[in-house]
């Protein structure tokens, strides 16, 4: 199936066309055609599936076929430009958009206005807006003000519009709902209960969520009329043409030793590496930048100026390593990241997957490298399951850790070195139970998995600095 044989506008097939699009993915040779047709959909897919146009292509079909209602288009913004005489708040007519979509974090609703801007090129009637936290309120009333047909937003600063008048959903007929496990995980439920609740019932509400499973299955349930479910493969899920690998490390020192000694490969085109905390990214783009790489940091306690100024440097090329926190690089889709490093593993399986799909984007191969601790091979485990994959450990001469990774079989003897490293299989040999694995991991009052400090399992003569580094230390 091609995209002109689902039925899209010609300036949609020529826009995608331009962008370089021959074939539809797994998730929009589904979604398209049930969303053109009105269904509402609960997608099950992972990111770089190509989701964004799965639920904007059919949207931007509708809106260049259909004529705005005479009402949103009664607010034409010319009246808003007149200048001031203190009036304004009487004035201001609010915005009627006709598709609204929610988006985890600030990225990744600028990506999503992007490919909209790139799908919709051809369509000049259509205008899309993205209204953020951390933009400065004026900009946005200006934004506000061009009544866009395309609202793309994050829950916290849509509700403040909302709550002032800004905003009216009363024309609304498309709601996105775009990586809801993560909004959900985020704590924006009540924010989406409410805006949902202030969207005509009449709308066509699109879920796209990592997984259906649990809450956001039951949200989902609650938010759509006879949704179509669409499981895309799970295969997308091992991300095939992404090449794995992890490094045991000892402690802190060794891992920034062995780091500072891959970043240097002349393969890496640019690099994205993931710490867990905020102070962490802060803290190892410094160190990197001081060792002579160039590096910088992307987290959300950055003013969204400088995140933008960063993300845009990584576009251009003038930025070869961006270090960044799970949720600040969501949605991040630069094609030139070719390596991804965990220099801290993600707490949830699922995030590792998020993680090393920000490289091999756009059909390109990548490899993504995690430094472990011996003492986290638990978690690796549960990667393991949750991709169905084995990832090899590797070794690189010069930078052996001192001991001896758990349960791993023995070396193998006789295999050549390849480039200066070895790899071996991480699991038990065929046929026994891996024990490793048998007891669950202590639990923290949080919830989440108790990890042992450096200092609790460095070896004794183990670099001070790496003692006293604690993995939980968020
Ligand atoms: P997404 O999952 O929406 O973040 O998209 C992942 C990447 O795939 C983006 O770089 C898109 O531009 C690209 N993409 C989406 N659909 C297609 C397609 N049909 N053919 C080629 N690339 C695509």
């Amino acid at each position: 199936m091609n995209f002109s044989e689902i039925g899209l506008h010609p300036a949609i097939l020529k826009a995608l066309t331009d962008s370089g699009y021959s074939q539809p993915t797994a998730v929009q040779q589904q979604a398209i055609p049930a969303a053109l047709a009105g269904r509402d959909l609960m997608v099950s897919s992972q990111t770089g599936s190509g989701k964004t146009a799965a639920f904007m292509l059919p949207a931007l079909h509708l809106f260049a076929t259909q004529k705005r209602p005479a009402t949103a288009r009664a607010n034409a913004p010319a009246h808003r430009s007149e200048p001031s005489r203190g009036h304004d708040r009487l004035r201001f007519q609010p915005a009627q958009p006709l598709m609204l979509v929610l988006t985890p974090t600030r990225e990744l609703a600028l990506q999503v206005t992007a490919a909209t801007e790139k799908y919709g090129r051809q369509l000049h009637q259509v205008r899309a807006v993205a209204i953020l936290g951390g933009m400065p309120y004026p900009k946005q009333m200006e934004l506000l003000g061009r009544n866009p047909d395309i609202l793309v937003a994050t829950p916290g600063r849509l509700i403040d519009h909302m709550s002032s008048g800004k905003i009216d959903f009363s024309q609304l007929q498309i709601l996105v709902l775009d990586e809801a496990d993560r909004m959900l995980d985020m704590g924006f439920i009540e924010d989406i209960e409410r805006i949902v609740a202030a969207t005509p019932s009449a709308r066509q509400t699109l879920l796209f969520s990592a997984t259906l499973d649990g809450t956001i299955g039951d949200m989902a349930q609650r938010m759509t009329r006879s949704a179509l479910r669409i499981q895309v493969d799970a295969t997308s899920a091992r991300h095939d043409h992404i090449e794995q690998r992890m490094h045991f490390v000892d402690d802190l020192a060794h891992k920034n030793r062995l780091l500072d000694h891959l970043l240097r490969d002349a393969s890496i085109d640019q690099a994205l590496v993931f710490t867990a905390t905020k102070r962490d990214a802060d803290t190892l783009s410094d160190r990197l930048n001081i060792a002579g790489l160039n590096a910088a940091a992307l987290h959300g306690d950055m003013h969204q100026g400088a995140r933008n100024r960063t993300l845009t440097a990584m576009r251009r090329g003038q930025l070869r390593i961006l270090v960044a926190t799970d949720v600040a690089a969501r949605g991040i889709d630069v094609p030139t990241i070719t390596h991804v490093f965990n220099y801290d593993l993600p707490k949830a399986a699922e995030d590792y997957v998020h993680r090393i799909g920000r490289t091999g984007r756009a059909g390109r191969s990548g490899l993504a490298i995690s430094l472990v601790h011996h003492a986290e091979h638990f978690n690796v485990r549960k990667i393991e399951r949750f991709t169905k994959q084995m990832i090899p450990v590797e070794v690189v001469v010069g930078h052996e850790p001192t001991r001896r990774a758990p349960s791993a079989s023995p070396r193998p003897t006789g295999k050549p070195a390849w480039k200066g490293s070895e790899k071996r299989s991480f699991g038990p040999p065929a046929g026994q139970a891996d024990s490793r694995f048998s007891k669950p991991a202590a639990r923290r009052r949080d919830g989440a998995a108790a990890r042992p400090s450096f200092h609790d399992t460095a070896k004794p003569g183990s670099s001070a600095r790496g003692g006293q580094r604690s993995y939980g230390d968020r």
